[in-house]
């Protein structure tokens, strides 16, 4: 059995951190489901918004923390992939033109406001679904003032559609989902090998500080553990499918070890679909049954739905 995971009885508040240079992270922790970070560029005429947020209650929080470091209004807005927690929020900054990967624009639009149902009981206020209007299909350079940041496809990774921004001046990565510090990392709707390989991408590029998707802001070394747990699950699938085990059944016997403390450990089911839909030789991402995965993840959990505190 896995480790379960404490529920935090109150959670920090929302914090933004001065990373120096006009940039900033916006950070929710605990981490968890939909419980995103953000990246804020103040410059001089305008701010540059990495992600938004999950519900209309906590896209309005990343507003107000804005506004506790500028006055300025959010003209650009980079999505790193199409998951609600980084992109439901995008409304609330009517200014911004949204910049996204190509994919990420068909995902939010064909999407739609679909994974409400998957958390159950969260306050989602009134959404309006802003896809991303200026969309790129390998990498684009997008200046922060006069700092370059690249804009890099990554994906099928930890979705289709997943873009890293690296801000080489500053040494400074947003990695979006890529990285979860603290966090199980979540491969169902992208890819296990490919987030192994854009992972060691993103240890290429000598990053000092990371911006992760969920998590505190950390050092480019939590890169490594994110890695070694994608490789336990790919042995752990590569038995599991030799030996014809049902996925559920794998992960409910499987001892995590030290990445059972880790937030939403639940997720292994997943993982392990996934890395069992490329032992059996399908593309990167192809879609699966994500209905099937959730009621699965959920059954592991002894039938208590995902734990989403957005
Ligand atoms: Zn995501």
């Amino acid at each position: 059995m896995s480790a379960s995971h404490d529920i935090p009885a109150v959670l920090p508040p929302p914090t933004m951190e001065n990373l120096g240079g006009g940039f900033h992270a916006f950070v929710q922790l605990d981490g968890s489901w939909g419980l995103n970070n953000a990246g804020v560029h103040v410059g001089e005429r305008g701010v540059t918004l990495i992600d938004t947020a999950f519900t209309e209650h906590r896209g309005r929080g990343l507003r107000d923390a804005i506004g506790t470091v500028t006055a300025k209004t959010v003209q650009t807005i980079v999505n790193t992939h199409h998951h609600g927690d980084h992109t439901y929020g995008n409304f609330l900054f009517p200014h911004a033109t949204v910049i996204g990967h190509t994919l990420c624009r068909e995902a939010v639009i064909a999407g739609g406001l679909e994974t409400k149902e998957w958390f159950p009981g969260v306050d989602w206020g009134d959404i309006d679904l802003v896809p991303p209007t200026v969309t790129f299909e390998q990498s684009l350079r997008v200046y922060c003032d006069d700092t370059p940041a690249t804009l890099q496809y990554q994906g099928p990774a930890h979705s289709s559609n997943d873009i890293s921004m690296w801000v080489p001046e500053r040494g400074l990565l947003f990695a979006g989902d890529l990285v979860f510090n603290g966090g199980t990392p979540f491969v169902v709707m992208g890819s296990i090998q490919g987030l192994i390989e854009a992972l060691t991408e993103l240890q290429g590029l000598d990053a000092t500080t990371v911006v992760p998707g969920h998590g505190a802001v950390c050092e480019p070394d939590v890169i490594a553990e994110q890695l070694s747990y994608l490789r336990f699950v790919q042995d752990l699938a590569r038995d599991g499918h030799a030996a014809g085990d049902d996925p559920l059944e794998l992960a409910r016997r499987t001892d995590l070890g030290h990445f059972g403390a880790w937030t939403d450990p639940e997720r292994l089911v997943g993982n392990l679909h996934r890395a069992y839909s490329e032992l059996r030789g399908e593309p990167r991402g192809v879609a699966l049954d994500y209905q099937f995965v959730v009621d699965e993840m959920v059954s592991f959990n002894g039938g208590q739905p995902l734990r989403c505190l957005a």
